[in-house]
C-alpha cells in the first residue's frame, strides 16, 4: 500500500479522523522516511497524534519523554480511552515492584511515557537497550533550552541518554521556540543537514496589525463603537475584566443593534457552550471576551479581533489575534491603547511572575549565580525574540528615555506591543 493511503487508513481506523491537521502529515512522512525530526506546531495542533500514529505505523515501542506527571497521566488516559492497553507511564509514582514488572515486560508496550529523571537511571536505560525502539519522542522540547519559567534542568541530560540508547530516531515537539532555541536544540543533539525541521510560523500575513492611540477612555469607547458599527464580522473584542466585558457587550448591542455577547470564565459551562455554538452558527456577531475565550474555538471566518485591553504577554497576544482569518481571507487586528493602559496588565501579570525557586533554578543553569536582573534580561530576550525584536534594538530605543523610570521587563514588553511606531522603529 502506498504510504499516503496507509496514513489515511490508520488515521481512520484508530482515530476516526478523515483528514490531517496542518503539519501532521508532513512530519509523519519525514519520520517514515527515517529522518530525525523537530516539529514546532502551536498548542492544539495535534502533536500527540503524530507519535500515536507512529505507534500504529511501525513495530517497536514509542518512548515519550514528558516533563510533567499530569501530562503523562492525561496521555495515558487518552490512549486507554481509545482502547489502547499496551501503554504505561514510568515515573516516580510507581512502587519499586511495579517498576520492575514494567521493565521486565518493556518490549510488550507500544507506548511508554517516561520522565527524564527515570530515563536517566542505569537499570532503565539497560532495559530500553534490550528492546526494539520505534521512536524517541521529546515532548515540550523547548523546556530543554528555554530561559522561560518552565525550564527543566533534567532535560539537559537527554542528548547523552539519546546517545546511550544508540541514537534511535528522534521526534522533538514544541509549541513555542524561538529560532535561536530551535538551533540550540538541534545542536544539543548533534544535528546534521538531513534533519527535518517543521516550523509552523506564527506569521499570519493575512492579518493586518493596527494600533490606535487614544487620549482617554471615553474616546476609546467611542472608537470601539465606530469599529463595531463599521467592521464586518464575526469579531472578538478582548477585555481584561469580566465586568467590563459584560457592560460593554450590553452597551454595544444597544447602540449597534448587532448581537454582542459577553463570554468569560465566570459563566457556567452550559452558558459558555451555548454561546460558543451560537457564535459558530453565526447567531452571534461579536463576542466581548476575556482571555477565557478561544481555546477550542475553531471558527474559520473571524474577520477581526480588537484588543480593548492589552494581552497579558506576547504569546497570548499572538494566540488571540491568531483566531482571526483562519480561512486565509483578510482579517484585522486592532489594539486600542490609552497611555497608562499597561498599568492594568502590570498589576495582573504580577501574579504570573515565576517563583523565586524557578528563577534560582535557571539562574544557576550554567553553574553560575546570576542576579535577578540578569534573569529578567534573559526572559526579556526570550519574549522579544518570540515577537521578532532584538535586545540591541530595544536598548538603543530605551537608552534615550532611561530617566523616566526604571523600565520593568513586562512594562517594556507591553509597551513594545502597544506601540506600532515603536515596532516600526525597532524593525529596521
Ligand atoms: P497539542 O499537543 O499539539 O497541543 P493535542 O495532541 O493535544 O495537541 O491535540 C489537540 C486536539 O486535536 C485533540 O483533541 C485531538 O484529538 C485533535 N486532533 C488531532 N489530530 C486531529 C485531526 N487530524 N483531525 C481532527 N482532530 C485532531
Ligand atoms: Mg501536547
Amino acid at each position: 500500500m502506498p504510504d499516503d493511503q496507509r496514513l489515511y487508513q490508520v488515521l481512520a481506523d484508530h482515530f476516526q479522523f478523515s483528514s490531517f491537521k496542518p503539519g501532521q502529515k508532513e512530519v509523519l512522512s519525514a519520520l517514515l522516511a527515517g529522518r530525525q525530526t523537530l516539529a514546532m506546531l502551536p498548542t492544539g495542533a495535534g502533536k500527540s497524534l503524530i507519535y500515536q500514529m507512529m505507534g500504529y505505523l511501525r513495530p517497536g515501542t514509542v518512548v515519550i519523554v514528558t516533563p510533567l506527571l499530569s501530562l503523562m497521566q492525561d496521555q495515558v488516559a487518552r490512549l486507554n480511552y481509545m482502547g489502547e492497553s499496551a501503554v504505561v507511564a514510568l515515573n516516580s509514582t510507581l512502587t519499586g515492584a511495579a517498576k520492575q514488572a514494567v521493565l521486565q515486560q518493556l518490549g510488550h508496550y507500544k507506548f511508554v511515557f517516561i520522565s527524564p529523571e527515570m530515563l536517566g537511571q542505569k537499570a532503565v536505560i539497560e532495559a530500553f537497550k534490550r528492546i526494539r525502539l520505534n521512536l524517541l519522542v521529546i515532548d515540550e522540547a523547548h523546556t530543554m533550552v528555554s530561559w522561560g519559567p518552565d525550564f527543566r534542568p533534567d532535560y539537559l541530560s537527554l542528548p547523552t541518554l539519546h546517545q546511550a540508547l544508540g541514537r534511535p530516531q528522534l521526534l522533538m515537539l514544541t509549541a513555542t521556540a524561538t529560532p535561536t532555541m530551535i538551533q540550540e536544540l538541534k545542536t544539543a543533539f548533534g544535528a546534521t543537514d538531513d534533519w527535518y525541521t517543521y516550523v509552523q510560523s506564527v506569521d499570519r500575513p493575512n492579518i493586518h496589525l493596527h494600533t490606535e492611540q487614544l487620549p482617554d477612555h471615553k474616546a476609546k469607547d467611542q472608537r470601539l463603537l465606530t469599529l463595531v458599527q463599521t467592521l464586518r464580522g464575526p469579531g472578538i473584542i478582548y477585555f481584561s475584566s469580566r465586568k467590563l466585558a459584560t457592560t460593554m457587550a450590553n452597551w454595544l448591542q444597544t447602540e449597534t443593534g448587532r448581537q454582542v455577547v459577553a463570554y468569560h470564565g465566570g459563566l457556567d459551562q452550559v452558558a459558555r457552550y451555548r454561546i460558543q455554538q451560537q457564535y459558530m452558527a453565526g447567531d452571534i456577531d461579536v463576542i466581548a471576551a476575556t482571555s477565557a475565550f478561544g481555546m477550542g474555538i475553531d471558527k474559520a471566518d473571524i474577520r477581526y479581533v480588537i484588543h480593548y485591553h492589552l494581552s497579558s504577554d506576547i504569546p497570548s497576544y499572538l494566540q488571540e489575534i491568531g483566531r482571526a482569518g483562519r480561512d486565509g481571507q483578510p482579517a484585522l487586528a486592532v489594539s486600542l491603547y490609552v497611555p497608562g493602559d499597561e498599568r492594568l496588565q502590570l498589576h495582573l501579570i504580577d501574579q504570573g511572575i515565576p517563583s523565586s525557586q524557578t528563577i534560582e533554578r535557571f539562574a544557576t543553569k550554567q553553574g553560575e549565580r546570576t542576579g535577578i536582573a540578569d534573569v529578567q534580561q534573559r526572559l526579556l530576550t526570550y519574549y522579544l525574540d518570540l515577537a521578532g525584536y532584538s535586545i540591541p534594538q530595544v536598548k538603543a530605543f530605551f537608552g534615550q528615555r532611561r530617566s523616566q523610570r526604571q523600565t520593568d521587563l513586562y512594562q517594556l514588553v507591553q509597551y513594545v506591543q502597544a506601540n506600532e511606531h515603536l515596532r516600526a522603529q525597532l524593525m529596521h
